[in-house]
């Protein structure tokens, strides 16, 4: 099977409850949205077609990180299945999915361990997977009244200040999470730390 890659790098994992944890990221080439805050746009053109044995071999630690794009326009099972598989690590191999959330995203072996969903405005905040953490980027039209009410106090539920309009993002962010126990303002350690 043939995949569509951006890139595949080895960094620290650098926001939500992964955060420092050394990581390989395999970043999906496509999305299917277009949000006008996307701090990946490079994502939307195609990258490198690579089969699943060319991507195994560029796995350098045993916590693995699916983003984009939109990782979850492919099919995962196959290439999920392979990663569990690896033995060159002193632990079975984990895998985190940074997702959309308007697709269904497969768990267990052929599967991930761990889907990070950040629900978009232009998808109306869909969320078609079954988060174990949820990210929103707040922006100028952000209200915390788009989170399900099912998932507070649950999960983490993560404030990720927007990059394009930062200083007053992060204000807003403080300010809705002081009225909000189930919410957290969230960081990214590798633009703090200028890492990948
Ligand atoms: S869903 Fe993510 S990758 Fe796609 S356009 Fe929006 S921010 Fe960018």
């Amino acid at each position: 099977m043939e995949y569509n890659i951006c890139e595949i790098f080895d960094s620290i994992q650098g926001e939500g409850s992964w955060l420092g944890i050394p990581c390989t990221f395999v970043r999906f080439a496509g999305c299917n949205l277009r949000c006008s805050w996307c701090d990946t746009k490079e994502s939307w053109s195609d990258g490198i077609l690579m089969i699943e044995d060319e991507i195994l071999s560029r796995i350098h630690y045993p916590h693995i990180i699916f983003t984009g794009g939109e990782p979850t326009l492919y099919s995962l099972q196959s290439l999920s299945e392979k990663i569990h598989q690896l033995s060159c690590f002193s632990q079975k191999p984990q895998i985190a999915i940074e997702t959309n959330g308007t697709n269904p995203v497969p768990t267990g072996d052929a599967g991930v361990d761990w889907i990070v969903c950040s629900p978009k405005p232009m998808a109306n905040y869909s969320i078609k997977c079954e988060p174990n953490e949820l990210k929103y980027v707040v922006d100028d039209e952000f209200t915390p009244k788009v989170i399900p009410p099912n998932f507070l106090g649950k999960i983490p539920i993560w404030l990720q200040p927007n990059n394009a309009d930062f200083d007053s993002s992060v204000q807003k962010c403080y300010q809705i999470a002081m009225n909000n126990r189930d919410l957290r303002v969230g960081v990214q350690l590798h633009r703090l730390y200028n890492l990948k």
